[in-house]
């Protein structure tokens, strides 16, 4: 039996470009990874849903002809347990299958619960997923290991790396696990083990043959004997250790979640999320939501200072604070830590990314951004510590990142909290600690006179200036959770509102 999930169409349609009315369709994290397709299978199969990191701009081929009805009931029926025939047959007259069905996506997805096939609905039908099921037995019923002490074996080696490199990664994957857990992990190489590791392609003799490069990039299964655990990796796929195609650290880590019982989670930012994302190995931190999954299944870890790890940023909790915002081409965007929210002025929800996953050679928690509109490319600035890095859409620009001392900062600066290009005055201001920098892009040196005191020159701010930002002639300085509209003539505060105002909360 098999059920293919077709690939829908990638509406995102590239990168907005001057001027500021430019054509806009939204993108989300879910939008640059592939589609990936789920089969049946004896076995609960679990699958890591291939990502394309370089997927933009994606493929925007018009998508005029789709039958939305039709995409509608598959969906369902592939997600959603529907019934085949479920859209149109109802035993009970007051029940149809098909609008339940339909209502339990959409408060899965925390839209509007209205079972019509709205706008926004089909919007997200037509986003690119994993295949695994939104609901499905194994989510109330996980299989779980009943020892703590698990064996591992590596039963062959990409050719893609070294094996040391191999190696490496396979023990930092399970060490993602076992250093939040009770459980532990060790290598054994003549007999069969709780955890067997191979690379293979195609027709594997599971019944789940891979599918060539891109679209499925590993699989795993559940506890149990004999297949139970084991972790199989497509190897038409290119592994890597760096950002290149798909790191094999992550991409193991992701898999062996599922070797240990775990299914897939709905929060964007866990690494148990079906898509691929990538992060910087060492910049690698288990995110709260995995821990708490592991530690469900399996108890706290034996570590004396309880692990704990990232959570996703809720966009309307009252603490949000942004470590760097800035315009982009029209567009907003706000950062905070992994993340970033992109906000274009004509849409009212902004959308969350992984910033890696745009731009993968970035750094996470970013100090300071903005935009220089003097600049060929209509670059942003982006800075972190004592370097900056450029970005041009997707591009990181060569030749970053760069030392922040070449602006004419003393050495005695150790970062930059907060950037802005000030159209009005034609300046930059780079805000570190209680001073703040004036810059001039034409002549590319600081003006004379800097720094200066935030306190003296800001009158009416209390507090560090974290981010700042100037958009549509207005500026607007951030010190945590609050900020400021700010009028540089009169100089005095406009407005004072929560920073996340911003995001529709
Ligand atoms: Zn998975
Ligand atoms: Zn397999």
């Amino acid at each position: 039996m098999l059920q293919t999930y077709e690939p829908l169409v990638v509406r995102y349609k590239g990168w907005p470009r001057r001027p500021k009315h430019t054509t806009h369709t939204r993108a989300s994290i879910l939008e640059t990874r592939r589609s990936c397709r789920r089969r049946m299978h004896p076995l609960p199969l679990l699958l890591l849903c291939a990502a394309a990191a370089s997927a933009f701009p994606a493929d925007s081929k018009a998508n005029m002809d789709v039958d939305y009805e039709k995409l509608a009931t598959k969906y369902l029926e592939t997600f959603y347990d529907l019934k085949p025939g479920g859209a149109t047959v109802s035993r009970k007259k007051t029940v149809n299958p098909y609008t339940e069905k339909l209502k339990q996506m959409q408060e899965f997805f925390g839209l509007k619960v209205t079972g019509q096939l709205d706008a926004e609905t089909v919007e997200v039908m037509e986003k690119p997923r994993c295949g695994v099921p939104d609901i499905g037995e194994f989510r109330t019923f996980p299989a779980v290991w009943q020892k703590k002490d698990l064996t591992y074996r590596i039963l062959n080696f990409t050719p893609d790396l070294s094996k040391a490199d191999v190696e490496k990664s396979i023990e930092r994957a399970l060490k993602v696990w076992s250093d939040v857990s009770p459980l532990t992990f060790t290598r054994i190489y003549d007999k069969e083990s709780d955890i067997e590791i191979s690379f293979v392609r195609g027709d594997h003799h599971d019944n789940s043959p891979f599918d060539g490069p891109n679209g499925y990039l590993a699989h795993a299964f559940q506890p149990g004997n004999g297949i139970g655990g084991d972790a199989h990796f497509d190897d038409d796929e290119t592994f890597t250790k760096t950002n290149r195609a798909y790191n094999l650290f992550l991409v193991a880590a992701h898999e062996f979640g599922h070797s240990l019982g775990l299914d897939h989670s709905d929060d964007a930012g866990a690494l148990m999320y079906p898509t691929y994302s990538y992060t910087h190995p060492n910049e690698f931190n288990l995110p709260q939501d995995d821990i708490n999954a592991i530690q469900h299944l399996y108890g706290k870890s034996t570590n004396p200072i309880a692990p704990t790890g990232p959570s996703t940023p809720n966009k309307c909790d009252r603490n949000v604070a942004f470590d760097a915002v800035t315009t982009l081409r029209g567009e907003m965007f706000f950062f905070v830590n992994r993340f970033m929210w992109r906000k274009h002025p004509q849409e009212p929800e902004p959308e969350l990314f992984f910033v890696q996953t745009l731009w993968p050679s970035l750094p996470s928690s970013i100090n300071a951004a903005y935009e220089n509109p003097y600049s060929e490319n209509e670059e942003v600035l982006l800075f972190k510590g004592s370097k900056y890095w450029a970005i041009s859409g997707f591009d990181l620009l060569r030749g970053y990142p760069k030392n922040i001392y070449g602006l004419g900062f003393p050495r005695t600066v150790k970062a930059v909290d907060a950037a802005v290009h000030i159209e009005s005055l034609q300046r930059t201001y780079f805000f570190v600690g209680n001073q703040y920098w004036s810059y001039n892009e034409d002549t590319k040196q600081m003006d004379k006179g800097f720094p200066k005191s935030v306190q003296e020159d800001f009158p009416g701010i209390s507090g560090q200036i974290t981010a700042a930002n100037y958009y549509q002639g207005q500026l607007y300085l951030f010190s945590g959770r609050i900020q400021y509209q700010y009028d540089l003539q009169s100089k005095r505060v406009i407005r004072a509102s929560r920073s996340n105002s911003w995001l529709g909360c």
